[in-house]
């Protein structure tokens, strides 16, 4: 992923649109992200459309992470790495042996 050119796209959009338009975006993207994947569960769309609308969720997540702080996320996504990685050694150890 081109961070560099991203971030200039996502700044020149705040320029012009202001702070609320990022926060309507991630909204918008997450719903359609979500209908794409129904669909694509149920043969409705190809996985090209689904990569679509995760790329839209992508820019649009990382527009708002610019605007919020990338500290403050950065520091969000650490702690939650940390916790998924627990959950998966206690599903190790509760699985050992099972093989
Ligand atoms: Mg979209």
């Amino acid at each position: 992923m081109d961070y560099e050119r991203l971030d200039a796209a996502c700044n020149k959009a705040t320029e012009l649109w202001g702070f609320d338009f990022p926060h309507l975006m991630v909204i918008e993207e997450c719903a359609e992200l979500q209908q794409a994947i129904i669909h694509k569960l149920r043969e409705r769309v190809s996985t090209v459309e689904v990569a679509e609308e995760i790329a839209d969720v992508l820019i649009t997540v990382r527009h708002l992470t610019l605007i919020i702080g990338e500290d403050i996320i950065e520091a969000a996504f650490d702690k939650k790495l940390a916790k998924l990685e627990r959950k998966l050694k206690m599903n190790d150890a509760n699985h050992q042996g099972e093989q």
